[in-house]
C-alpha cells in the first residue's frame, strides 16, 4: 500500500498524508491492504473489500456501511418515471449518514499508525461521526463546525463527548482551523473532502454495494448529492473495479445556492472556482471549496468520464423531495440527501434522463439531523379536546377531511 498524487503521480508511503508534497495534488490510496479476514456483522467490514488498514484491532467499527438499496415504485409513480427507480438509502448508518464509512476507516488507519487523537472539519455530519468513531475508538476528537450549523447536528457531536469548536462563517473556514489545529498537535486529520486518503477511499464500498445489490447490472445513472465529491469518487472507483469499462454516468447534485462545480459544467470550464457566499439549506452540500478548489476540479473530471452531469437543484424544489421520500417510500431525509431525488425529477421532466432509464438516487442524511425544516412542512395533526368526540374525527379523518390550519403545525407540549 502507498499513496500517489492524482496530478504529477508521485508516491508517498502509507503514512498520514493529506497532500502531494511535490505539487498540492489530492493524494489516493493504492493497492490498499485488507484485514487479514473479514469481520463478521461489521458493515463494510464484513466484506471482501481492501480499506486500507490491516489490524483488526485498529478497527473501531459501529456496523457503517452494507446499507440497503429499495426499490421505489411510489416514488417513481409520483415523478413520472417508468424505469427502475432505487434509493441507495445511506440515511440508516450508525450516526445518520454516509459519512460513518470515511469516518470509520480515517479513525482506523490513525489508530494503526499510532496516531493520538483526531480533527475534523464539519458542516455537521462528518463531525458526529468523527465524534461517534472516536468515542468508539477511546481517541479524543475536535470538532470544528460553522456556527449556522443545524443544532441537531451539534446535539450529535457534543452528545459523543467530543470538544466542539465553532467559528463563525461558512464551512471553508472551519476548514481552515481544522487544517491548522491538526498540523500544529499532529492530530489525524479526518475531515471528509479529498483530504484524509483513507477516508476518501472507503466510499468505493457505495459503489460495490450498488453493483452486488443490483446482481451485476449496472444501472444508467447514480445521482449523488455533492459538496467537494469524495461520494462521487467512491461511486466511480466501486463501479470501476467491479464493473471494468462499464461505469453509469454520474450526476454530481448541488444547491442552487452553493454550486461551484455545476457553473463551471455549464460554462464549459475544466476549473472549478471558489463560490462566494453559500445561500442554500442543504447544510451538508453547503461548501464553497475556497481554498482547495482542486477538489472540485477533481469531481468535475470524474463526472465528465463518466458522461455525466453536474445539476443544480432550488430549495424548494428538495422540500418537495423530502416530501415525495417521507411520503411515497418512508424514508426521512435531511434537505441535503433529498436533493438526488429533486434533481432526479427535474431532469425526468426536462427529458435529460430517459423515463425508463434504470437510476439510483443516493439519499445520504437523514431527516432526524435537521429538525426544524420538517417542523415548517404541512401536516395533519388535530388535537382530540374530548375523548368522546373521537369516533367522529377518525371518521372525519378516513373520509379525507382537511385538519384547520390553525392545528396543522407540530407544536412543543404545553
Ligand atoms: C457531506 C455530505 C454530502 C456531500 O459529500 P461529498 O463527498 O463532500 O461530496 C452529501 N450529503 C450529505 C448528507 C453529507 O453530509
Amino acid at each position: 500500500m502507498f499513496l500517489r498524487c492524482i496530478d504529477c503521480a508521485a508516491a508517498l508511503p502509507a503514512g498520514m498524508y493529506y497532500s502531494c508534497q511535490a505539487c498540492g495534488g489530492i493524494l489516493e490510496v493504492v493497492e490498499p491492504i485488507r484485514l487479514p479476514r473479514p469481520l463478521p456483522g461489521a458493515g463494510m467490514w464484513s466484506g471482501d473489500a481492501a480499506l486500507g488498514v490491516g489490524d483488526p484491532a485498529a478497527v473501531a467499527t459501529l456496523g457503517e456501511g452494507m446499507t440497503p438499496l429499495h426499490r421505489a415504485p411510489g416514488l417513481a409513480r409520483a415523478i413520472g418515471a417508468d424505469g427502475d427507480i432505487r434509493i441507495k438509502d445511506e440515511t440508516v448508518n450508525p450516526t445518520g449518514s454516509f459519512k460513518d464509512r470515511a469516518v470509520a476507516a480515517a479513525v482506523a488507519r490513525a489508530r494503526e499508525l499510532g496516531l493520538p487523537g483526531i480533527v475534523c472539519a464539519s458542516s455537521g455530519n462528518a463531525g458526529a461521526s468523527a465524534a461517534a468513531y472516536a468515542a468508539r475508538a477511546g481517541l479524543p476528537a475536535v470538532i470544528v463546525v460553522p456556527t449556522h450549523t443545524p443544532v441537531e447536528k451539534l446535539t450529535q457531536i457534543a452528545a459523543y463527548g467530543a470538544r466542539l469548536v465553532q467559528v463563525d462563517g461558512h464551512y471553508s473556514r472551519a476548514y481552515a482551523v481544522g487544517l491548522d489545529i491538526a498540523r500544529r498537535h499532529g492530530l489525524a486529520n479526518v475531515t471528509t473532502t479529498y483530504l484524509n486518503p483513507y477516508g476518501v477511499d472507503a466510499l468505493k464500498t457505495v459503489g460495490h454495494e450498488i453493483f452486488d445489490q443490483m446482481e451485476g447490472r449496472v444501472p444508467d445513472w447514480v445521482l449523488v448529492p455533492t459538496g467537494a465529491g469524495p461520494l462521487v469518487r467512491g461511486v466511480v472507483q466501486g463501479f470501476r473495479e467491479r464493473a471494468p469499462g462499464h461505469l453509469p454516468k454520474l450526476v454530481a447534485v448541488q444547491a442552487e445556492g452553493c454550486a461551484p462545480i455545476v457553473r463551471a459544467f455549464e460554462a464549459g470550464e475544466r476549473a472549478v472556482r471558489a463560490w462566494g457566499t453559500p445561500t442554500t439549506f442543504a447544510s451538508g452540500i453547503s461548501d464553497p471549496l475556497i481554498g482547495y478548489e482542486r477538489d472540485g476540479t477533481h469531481t468535475l473530471d470524474l463526472v465528465i468520464a463518466t458522461g455525466g452531469l453536474a445539476v443544480a437543484v432550488e430549495d424548494e424544489a428538495i422540500r418537495a423531495a423530502m416530501a415525495l421520500l417521507a411520503r411515497g417510500e418512508g424514508i426521512l431525509a435531511e434537505p441535503t440527501g433529498a436533493s438526488s431525488v429533486a434533481a432526479l425529477q427535474m431532469l425526468l421532466a426536462d427529458g435529460r434522463i430517459a423515463r425508463d432509464a434504470s437510476v439510483v438516487c443516493l439519499v445520504t442524511g437523514h431527516g432526524f439531523k435537521d429538525l426544524k425544516v420538517w417542523r415548517e412542512m404541512p401536516a395533519d395533526i388535530r388535537r382530540l379536546e374530548d375523548p368522546a368526540d373521537a369516533d367522529r374525527l377518525v371518521e372525519t379523518i378516513l373520509a379525507g377531511g382537511v385538519a384547520s390550519s390553525d392545528q396543522d403545525r407540530p407544536r412543543e407540549a404545553s
